[in-house]
């Protein structure tokens, strides 16, 4: 087998496609594999704007993403100070996009409405120093007697509880 240690070539337009939906199905949308990157970002816009401690996203150039169905459902808002645009679908909410301001050439759609693969792994981190104090940070779980699929973090109560006896 020969090696090289060229650089690879630009990928030629890819033959394999993602698709991704909204919670509704009104919104489907489609991208050229791989995405461009993934990341899980902590920021309190996107706390806000997903209403979770954080939302893993994937980045794609916008030539590499298609709407293929329900674009006239996608409502858009732009965020007073940074100029970003969130795009959700209007009838059941879910965030579909997030263009920044300075990065007009791409899209950034929540990781979660793809079933399968994107081509990309999300191993970057934006933000972490926004992280929420409530946000699970990978205590360990166990079962919560009684209350079957619930799991909780004993440990973390506890030594809340020791630090601050008087706290909220
Ligand atoms: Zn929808």
């Amino acid at each position: 087998m020969r090696k090289t240690t060229a650089p690879a070539k630009p990928l030629a337009r890819s033959r394999a496609q993602a698709r991704g939906a909204c919670l509704c199905g009104a919104v489907e949308i489609e991208i050229d594999m791989p995405a461009f990157w993934a990341w899980h970002d902590h920021s309190r816009s996107t706390q806000r704007a997903q209403g979770c401690a954080y939302a893993t996203y994937i980045g794609c150039w916008k030539s590499r993403v298609r709407v293929v169905k329900g674009a006239r459902r996608i409502a858009r808002f732009e965020v007073p100070g940074t100029r970003a645009i969130r795009s959700f679908c209007a009838r059941c909410g879910t965030p579909l996009f997030y263009e920044r301001a300075r990065a007009r050439a791409m899209i950034n759609i929540p990781r979660a409405l793809f079933d399968g693969r994107t081509g990309r792994e999300p191993l970057y981190h934006i933000a972490i120093e926004e992280t929420p104090e409530w946000a699970w940070r990978n205590e360990r779980l166990v079962p919560l007697k009684g209350y079957p699929g619930v799991m909780w973090t004993r440990g973390r109560r506890k030594a809340r509880a020791i630090a601050d006896p008087f706290g909220d």
